[in-house]
């Protein structure tokens, strides 16, 4: 999972989580967007950093409209169903394609490296491991400083400051 923003103080977990329950199931997949292809950039992702092996699948989901939410998830790997999922909001000219190309790279590097398991049960999702692969994404600091300078971008005028 990549970007999780909360607003507001809402500990609890009263919105649905994406990630509810995911059954076996053929997923319909759409790559196509208005300005990205999401498999292309997969494809290309997909040779230059991992000889080509990775075989998932991607699709975009969620919709460009829904803008004011107080949760925003822009990208998320399911592992049942081996399938990458992209916030339908990033297939906007406003997101530079390194960033696009390094959402999918982040959800790809989660099949690589599944969670890890802690003592006492925690799951660790972005561990050592994760993170060192993270930071050979050629535009890894770029991309974290657009987001960091952008990350308004992501919800409405309704949002206050955000916390992730
Ligand atoms: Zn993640």
């Amino acid at each position: 999972m990549i970007f999780k923003w909360l607003l507001g103080k809402r500990k609890k977990k009263q919105l649905s989580t994406p990630q509810k329950k995911q059954s076996k199931r053929t997923v319909r997949k759409v790559v196509h967007g208005e300005h990205y292809n999401l498999q292309e950039i997969y494809d290309r992702v997909n040779i230059h950093y991992f000889d080509g092996r990775i075989d998932v699948q991607i699709t975009w989901f969620g919709s460009q409209k829904r803008a004011a939410r107080r949760r925003r998830v822009l990208g998320l790997y399911d592992f049942n169903n081996k399938l990458i999922k992209i916030h339908r909001l990033l297939d906007h000219p406003n997101f530079p394609s390194y960033f696009i190309s390094y959402v999918v790279y982040h959800e790809m590097l989660h099949h690589v490296f599944p969670p890890t398991q802690k003592r006492r049960g925690r799951r660790k999702i972005h561990h050592a491991d994760f993170k060192l692969h993270e930071k050979k994404f050629a535009e890894y600091s770029l991309a974290k400083e657009w987001e960091k300078e952008n990350h308004q971008i992501f919800f409405s005028k309704k949002g206050s400051q955000g916390e992730k």
